[in-house]
């Protein structure tokens, strides 16, 4: 008998959590204004609204806290979280900062300048933030096949070189960098083959660019290198993050997702230039050069686990979970994102809520139904969080309206999976007694769907 894949790792410390009944959380879904954002979480059961800075810490990372070197300048913990910066990355030089976006906001406030146009795969929403925030622009160079759900293509994050030569071609003098995102959480946690990180890599030589790495997800993109791109089968997911990174001139790094910290972030750079430059910008808002927003008990903790995310067996055990999850839901007939990506399982709420008008937010009806069915906590990805048009004020309606399940690491069983699987089923048995959608009772001018207030409709 051919034994079957168990995870690789036990469990040594555990967080109590509770069950609840239909009438709880009818209310405190109630209490909440029906946004999922307002839940307190001891009132959800499986929390899967984020998988950033909600991963499990192992006994090394914990044990590591107590190395923290808690020196203003030149601590110890610094330099540890420098060796494993450059024994994974290559980056020779780095900055530390208190989480993804304040990285991008330390390099961008040296490389954006307004009117600058960004050109990448499907900017995630901070990146877009930040580049418009100084009144510059993202340019979305996404291969088209990363819009069709029912698409199985291995590489949904690649960039199309033509859309992309074509915006140097026509913008040349307002390009510094093109930014890629490994992998692609906009199109679904969907990876970037080698390849097409070569390919850019060529590109940006031929006029004269940066390339500058998103990387919160870089291990679980060199997973997917590893299973699905000829030439790599045999190669470890340290070695494919190396030759990834060598197409990179720079990277900026959320550590809460693969670097599996509940806080942290950094930015890589080979350039002892731009890191002067940016080591100014660093000073003002995160810290000094060596803390820059972070502990030190933070830093140590962060170094162990950037070793520990890019171990073959623990990715295995973490992507073969949400593949786990997703393939489930194929199975039953019910509409995901395909292929499945690397942090979560995006459901087309379109499709399951057909009946139920956009203007209703069929993603939102769904996590709302989602949440009373089982007290499971997704997450709307459609047209509240692509709020207001800034002209017309008018709703946008974007292309995709998605429920997303995003997977903690190493925090809940194949179980847990089950129960989500077994709550879906039900709602999409019952989905047409699902009459009515949502309606909007208050929202904030930008960002709304944090604070977004609603009520429902029939
Ligand atoms: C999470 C994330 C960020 C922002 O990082 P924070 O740590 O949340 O500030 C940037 N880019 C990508 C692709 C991310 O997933």
């Amino acid at each position: 008998m051919e034994l079957p894949f168990a995870e690789s790792y036990r469990i040594k410390m555990v967080e109590n959590i509770r069950r609840s009944t239909r009438d709880e959380r009818e209310k405190w879904i109630r209490e909440a204004n029906y946004n999922l954002f307002g839940l307190k979480s001891e009132q959800v059961f499986i929390d899967l609204l984020t998988d950033s800075g909600t991963g499990a810490m192992s006994d090394h990372q914990w044990s590591a806290l107590m190395l923290g070197d808690e020196s203003y300048a030149g601590a110890s913990s610094y330099f540890h979280m420098k060796e494993a910066i450059k024994e994974i990355t290559g980056f020779d030089y780095f900055l530390p900062t208190h989480q993804g976006r304040a990285a991008e906001n330390v390099l961008f406030s040296v490389l954006v300048q307004p009117g600058n146009i960004v050109p990448g795969n499907a900017h995630f929403d901070t990146t877009k933030g930040h580049i418009e925030f100084r009144k510059a622009f993202a340019v979305d160079c996404t291969i088209d096949k990363a819009w069709d759900t029912t698409n199985p293509y291995p590489f949904k994050g690649n960039v199309d070189p033509v859309k992309l030569e074509e915006t140097l071609k026509k913008n040349n003098d307002k390009i510094n960098f093109i930014i890629i995102t490994v992998t692609c959480n906009s199109t679904g946690g969907q990876p970037v083959s080698m390849e097409n990180l070569r390919m850019v890599r060529e590109i940006a030589d031929r006029y004269h660019k940066l390339v500058v790495f998103d990387s919160a997800r870089f291990a679980e993109n060199a997973y997917f290198i590893k299973k699905r791109e000829k030439g790599y089968e045999n190669k470890s997911i340290r070695e494919i993050a190396r030759e990834m990174f060598s197409y990179a001139d720079v990277m900026t790094m959320s550590s809460k997702k693969d670097a599996i910290v509940n806080m942290g972030g950094f930015i890589g750079m080979r350039d002892k230039e731009l890191f002067t430059k940016a080591s100014t910008y660093n000073i003002m808002f995160e810290g000094y050069i060596t803390y820059g927003g972070m502990s030190g008990r933070d830093m140590e903790a962060l170094a162990v686990g950037l070793y520990e995310g890019t171990e073959y067996e623990y990715l295995e055990t973490r992507i073969r979970q949400v593949e786990y999850l997703g393939n489930s839901l194929i199975k039953l007939g019910i509409p995901v994102q395909q292929p499945i990506g690397g942090h979560a399982v995006f459901v087309d709420a379109k499709k399951f809520l057909a009946h139920i008008p956009e203007e209703e937010f069929q993603a939102q009806t769904l996590a709302i139904e989602l949440y009373k069915e089982a007290g499971i906590r997704g997450v709307e990805i459609g047209a509240l969080l692509a709020d207001r048009d800034p002209i017309t004020r008018k709703n946008r309606f974007p292309e995709l309206e998605l429920l997303r399940l995003a997977i903690p690491r190493r925090v809940y069983t194949n179980n847990h999976m089950d129960v989500v699987i077994a709550a879906l089923k039900n709602l999409y048995d019952r989905r047409k007694e699902i009459k009515h959608g949502y309606k909007i009772v208050k929202e904030a001018p930008i960002m709304r769907h944090f604070t977004i207030q609603m009520a429902p409709l029939g």
